[in-house]
Order: C-alpha cells, then structure tokens, then sequence
C-alpha cells in the first residue's frame, strides 16, 4: 500500500526522488525511521556507523540526514561536521536529552535541527518536510540574488553587517562564523531591529516550521548567537520571544528610521 500526499503536489518529479540518509546504530529505531519514511513516497538510505554516514552521505548526496549523535566509529558530531564540509546537506539530530541538544548548538557543529529521543514519527516527518521546503526556498533565493542586476544590499545594524548575498556577517569589522541556521535566524531578527518576534513566528520563519514543541529550537539557536556574537545584541523578552537590539544609542537611531 502506498500512501501518497499532498506536498508533492507543487514538487512534481522532485518529491518522489528525495532521499533521506538516516545514519543510526539501533536497529529497531532504523527499520522504524526508514518504514515510516517510506511511506511518505522517500527514498531512504540506512546506515549503522560513523564512518559509513559520511562515505554514504559523500556517495549519495541526499537531500537530507537524520543523524544520531552516539554512533560506534566516529559520533554525529563529527559525522556531522564532515558532511556539511564536503557539500551543504539539511541534517537533524538525534540526541538522548534537551541538554544535550543545548551543548551541541552551543558547539556550532551546523545541525539545522534537533530532536529529542524518544520522538514521535509523526513529528519527525513533519520537521524533515520543513527542511525539504527550506532547502528548496533557498535554491529559489539563491537563484533570484543571482539574477538580480541590483545586489541585495547588506543589513547595517549598529556595528553588525549582514552580507545577505554572501551570507557573511561581520561584528565591528570582524568575522563572524554562523551555521547556515545561525544565519537565517539572525537575518530574521535583524530584519526587524527593535522588534519583539515570538518564538513560534521565528520558527515559522527560520524552520518553516509550526509547532510548539519546537521553540526549543529557537531559544538553543538564539544562544548559539549570542555565545558568537556577544550576549548584548538579543534581548529576550520572557514569555514573548526575542529581540535584535543594538546597544550603540547612534546605531539605534540610525535603525530606528520606520519603527
Ligand atoms: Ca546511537
């Protein structure tokens, strides 16, 4: 029985090609990962080590990973780093407990996503759609700056640029290096300086994503931010969400044109 539905109505082709590498030593949780899957019309490739995930994700090119973090070989974290080193790849995370998703966001190892073992397949489906559609809508973007005869002019918010075309950011003229997720997000906050965003708006936004049980994300990736950016320029609003603010009072003024 094959269960089709009906997101691959706008991609065509392309929804039945996807494939899903899901690198995962137990094997009762890889059968169950790569049947339900399945059912979704996905191509799924499973692997049980480290050292196999990235020769598969090297080999294969999926469209996405699902990667567990404790593997034999080689953990997630430096499957994970490999991969994105050798070509960008939308990747979720499985980790055994919500702290262990702070330390790895804090970690910068470039996970889009996280999720907490045990997880419902319902969930996991749902956020593996959300990274396929993020995928696809910065293709798109991508594409549009390209043919642009006018750049995409970068976002000066006190002494914070945002090269959105290079997809580079700078604090006070230096570097600052963000996991393509890390990126998004503050180009969602920055977008909007002096402005309280809701939890669940940026993850509508950052992850395509709604749901509550996802603004976990969001408050991880945020100190992902701050951790590299500097702890002044995001303040939280408790309860609410968050807010780009730049502590430089001229900057401020020079940002605050049409609040
Ligand atoms: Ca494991």
């Amino acid at each position: 029985m094959s269960i089709s539905h009906g997101t691959g109505a706008s991609t065509g082709a392309g929804a039945s090609s996807t494939l899903v590498l899901v690198v995962e030593d137990e094997p009762a949780i890889a059968t169950a990962v790569a049947h339900r899957l399945s059912a979704e019309g996905w191509r799924v490739e499973t692997v049980g080590d480290g050292h196999a995930g990235v020769a598969a994700a090297s080999r294969l090119k999926p469209d996405v990973v699902v990667l567990d973090v404790m593997l034999p070989g080689i953990d997630g974290l430096e499957v994970c780093r490999r991969i994105q080193a050798e070509r960008p790849v939308p990747v979720l995370m499985l980790t055994a407990r919500d702290d262990e998703t702070d330390m790895l966001i804090g970690l910068g190892v470039g996970a889009d996503d996280y999720m907490t073992k045990p997880f419902s397949m319902r969930e996991l489906v749902a956020r593996i759609k959300a990274l396929l559609r993020r995928t696809e809508r910065a293709a798109r973007a991508a594409e549009l700056m390209s043919t642009q005869s006018t750049p995409v002019p970068a976002l000066e918010i006190g002494d914070v640029v945002v090269d959105r075309a290079q997809r580079r950011v700078h604090r006070d003229g230096a570097e600052v290096h963000l996991t393509p997720t890390e990126f998004d997000l503050l180009v969602a906050l920055a977008s909007s300086p002096r402005t309280v965003l809701t939890r669940e708006r940026l993850l509508a936004e950052v992850w395509d994503w709604v749901d509550a049980s996802g603004t976990r994300t969001v408050d991880s990736h945020v100190k992902a931010l701050r951790r590299k950016l500097g702890a002044d320029l995001i303040r939280t609003v408790h309860g609410v969400g968050y807010a780009f603010e730049p502590s430089d009072p001229s900057a401020s003024a020079a940002a605050e044109a049409d609040v």
